[in-house]
């Protein structure tokens, strides 16, 4: 290990990695440090292992922190283009898949490599399978920095970034680390939740919908101000899929969530159409054309109502139906937690912290990126970019 470089970056992530190549294209020297025995772990398993590695549609609404400007300046530094950009020097095939989300055609390793690559033109060092001790600022009579205690060795950085991203997925390295970190330099700290993550339900809930685990429909998902159309699945344990990752954001204990079964369409108006022409037709028969008969069957039973032809209901009856149907609302017993969270809401608090150069305001030296940072984004791609956007800011400046 050197025993002195001018950058210090702890963590060999998406951001930690962005930032090092950045930082020594500039000319500094770099040493990036990880404990896991190899780096990018996260970029490795995400995307389903084809790395949703940024989104056409990046925009500050996409983000979810006490501070919803902070992530602005960043942002429209290094946009999706500048990463696409890279992407394309480096001769990686991608695709849209949906809604702006850009995944790689081949595996997520693609986008380690030109990460690693950056890095190698950069001459920056990365070192992994090293445990972060303990850190001190230098005294004030010496130049600013810090002096980073390692296992394997000690370290004097002028800059230290932290770039140890969330609590998610422990066994893939995930620490409190750059928490603990900021606190000792007297940051706050906005409380962490587990967030894009799949809902638990109740025993009693589970036992109904045994039949559906792997089913998936079109939803509407709500919860407090979160509003997602995407697709819903049912698992053995709860509930998945996009709609229920993205609203997982919005939801904390003990608060009700609302799906629109049929989103798009007036249910009620739609049922009473269906009357018209199909009278003799049964409830369950007309249902079927928006979904498989599963599910139109476990519906039916979730609103008490047997299907009977639809000349036997009344109008009325046909809109509690339709109603009953755009509102289904649940409570979630819990989620999955950190365990299979894609990422961790709340983080460093950005209110003292620099949004041009990710600089703490407690500590000259001391810059926070990535994940750590109360910064976290929805669902397809942005998680990524806020890590290129941030990782870009801090290396111009470190
Ligand atoms: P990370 O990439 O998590 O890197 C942090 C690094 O710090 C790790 O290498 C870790 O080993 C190291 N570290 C932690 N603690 C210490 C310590 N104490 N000492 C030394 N090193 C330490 N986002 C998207 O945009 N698109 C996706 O497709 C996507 N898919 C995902 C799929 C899954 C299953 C998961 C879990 C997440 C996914 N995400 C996705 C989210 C995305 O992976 C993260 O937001 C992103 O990796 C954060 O980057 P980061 O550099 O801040 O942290």
């Amino acid at each position: 290990l050197p025993t002195q470089t001018d950058v210090l970056i702890i963590g060999a992530g998406a951001a930690g990695l962005m930032c090092a190549s950045v930082a020594g294209k500039r000319g500094r020297s770099v040493l990036v440090l990880d404990h896991a025995n190899k780096v990018g772990k996260k970029i490795l398993m995400s995307g389903g292992g084809r790395c949703n590695f940024t989104n056409l549609y990046t925009a500050p609404d996409n983000f979810y922190s006490e501070n919803p400007h902070f992530c602005k300046s960043a942002l429209a530094r290094y946009t999706q283009w500048d990463f696409i950009a890279l992407v394309e020097k480096h001769g990686i095939p991608y695709h849209e898949k949906t809604l702006g989300q850009l995944f790689c055609d081949n595996k997520s390793r693609d986008i380690v490599d030109l990460l690693l690559t950056e890095c190698r033109e950069a001459k920056a060092q990365i070192r992994t399978r090293c445990e972060i001790q303990r850190i001190e600022p230098l005294d004030e009579a010496q130049a600013k920095g810090f002096v980073v205690h390692t296992s394997l060795g000690k370290v004097v950085c002028e800059s230290l970034v932290v770039a140890t991203g969330g609590l998610s997925i422990p066994t893939m390295g995930a620490t409190g680390f750059g928490y603990d970190l900021a606190k000792q330099f007297g940051h706050n700290i906005i409380p962490t939740r587990a967030a894009l993550v799949p809902f638990i339900l109740n025993k009693r809930a589970l036992a109904r919908q045994q039949e559906l685990p792997g089913t998936s429909l079109a939803v509407n998902a709500s919860c407090a101000e979160g509003h997602f159309h995407e697709q819903m699945l049912f698992t053995h344990k709860g509930l998945s899929g996009p709609a229920v990752l993205q609203i997982s954001s919005h939801w904390k204990e003990g608060m009700p969530v609302t799906f629109d079964l049929a989103p798009g369409l007036d249910l009620s108006d739609w049922l009473s159409e269906q009357r018209g022409n199909k009278q003799e037709s049964f409830l369950h028969t007309v249902l079927a054309e928006l979904w498989s008969k599963k599910l139109v069957q476990f519906f039916l039973q979730r609103i008490g109502l047997d299907s009977k032809p639809l000349k036997h209901y009344s109008e009325q009856a046909l809109k509690d139906v339709g109603e009953k149907l755009q509102t289904w609302t649940l409570t979630p017993e819990g989620t999955e937690g950190y365990r299979t969270a894609e990422v961790t809401l709340g983080g460093v608090d950005t209110n003292e912290v620099s949004s041009r150069s990710m600089q703490s305001m407690k500590q000259p030296g001391l810059y926070f990126i990535g994940e750590v940072l109360d910064v976290t984004g929805w669902l397809g791609g942005f998680n990524f970019q806020w890590a290129w956007a941030s990782a870009h800011a801090a290396g111009g400046e470190v």
